[in-house]
């Protein structure tokens, strides 16, 4: 009897979030760290992808215009 049940682990799939948050028009601080992300993304490094988009979203809610 073959009794052999393969549990297979879920494929990872590493992706951006879906919705990044959106920066300030005119903001240096905005631009700085949007090109911060996509220099990162375009190096496939998600986790500093990331990691802008938390300091991103940080800085929008420090200064709402
Ligand atoms: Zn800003």
């Amino acid at each position: 009897m073959d009794d052999a049940t393969t549990t297979m682990a879920a494929p990872v799939h590493l992706m951006p979030p879906p919705e990044p948050p959106k920066p300030h028009e005119g903001c240096d601080m905005c631009r700085a760290l949007v090109r911060e992300r996509t220099e990162a993304a375009r190096a496939g490094d998600w986790s500093k992808v990331a990691d802008a988009n938390v300091e991103i979203g940080r800085h929008l809610a420090g200064q709402q215009k």
